[in-house]
């Protein structure tokens, strides 16, 4: 089973002539290790997708299954700690907290699930490393440029093991050369093993992903794979 999977989901909000179709019937399933991009104009279901996928809303039918377990299961509480030690959210606006430094707003999660602050700072400072961050560490939010602050978001949705990143136009309000920085990081989680599904405008970062999935209404309408390279095709020859 993939680390994330989205069984015949749909989700509806309000009722009678108010109704709307958010999503309808989306299947879905990301891989740990893939990445995995949305498009789709807007109102077209992406931002509802990730709430869905990452637990923060239930389905009006179908099912999520997060590292095979179906979230339908899970108490309030249950779906809490899942996201305190599984899941990593990225907003298109940062949502840093203002009065902490970077190496702060990293560690929080991790105390918030009760690391001892020690600890949690110097894990922090790990994943700051890992993304060339260490520096900006002591930095707080109004001291760092919007692509460092969307760079330490990151590190933060990641933090201490995380399997699952929703990113929700994360490169949405940064030029193209942070844009390819914020996307690189997401591609380095992924190849440390995270499975991460990504909102995107950009049909050139999305072309980074191992797979694109266009929404259109509620729909997923198109799945493109990306081009295999030659090796791909030399694989199924005789003796090759
Ligand atoms: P996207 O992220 O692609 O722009 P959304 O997932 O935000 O699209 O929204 C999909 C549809 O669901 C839109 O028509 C939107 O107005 C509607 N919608 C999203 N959230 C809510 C909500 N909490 N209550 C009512 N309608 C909502
Ligand atoms: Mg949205």
């Amino acid at each position: 089973m993939s680390y994330l999977e989205l069984h015949d989901v749909s989700k509806t909000y309000g009722d009678g002539i108010a109704q709307v179709h958010a999503l309808q019937g989306v299947a879905l399933s990301v891989d740990a290790g893939s990445l995995v991009a949305v498009m789709g104009a807007s109102g077209s279901g992406k931002s509802t997708l990730l709430t869905i996928a990452g637990s923060l809303e239930d389905p009006t039918r179908g099912e999520v299954f997060v590292d095979g377990r179906p979230l339908s299961t899970l108490s309030r509480n249950g779906k809490a700690r899942l996201r305190r030690q599984s899941i990593g959210y990225v907003f298109q606006d940062y949502n840093l907290l203002a009065g902490l430094s970077a190496l702060e707003n990293v560690s929080l999660p991790l105390e918030l699930d009760g690391v001892a602050a020690r600890k949690a700072q110097g894990v922090a400072l790990e994943a700051l490393e890992d993304f060339g961050l260490t520096d900006r560490a002591s930095h707080f939010p109004d001291q760092l440029s919007g692509g460092e602050r969307q760079r330490v978001a990151i590190a933060r949705a990641v933090v201490g093991g995380r399997r699952l990143l929703l990113a929700d136009e994360p490169s949405g309000a940064l030029d193209s050369t942070n844009a390819e920085a914020v996307m690189r990081q997401i591609l380095a989680a992924c190849h440390r093993g995270m499975a991460a599904v990504v909102v995107t405008h950009d049909a050139q970062l999305a072309s980074w992903a191992d797979r694109v999935v266009f929404l259109r209404d509620g729909r997923i309408v198109d799945q493109t794979m990306p081009a295999q390279r030659p090796e791909a095709f030399l694989a199924d020859l005789p003796n090759a």
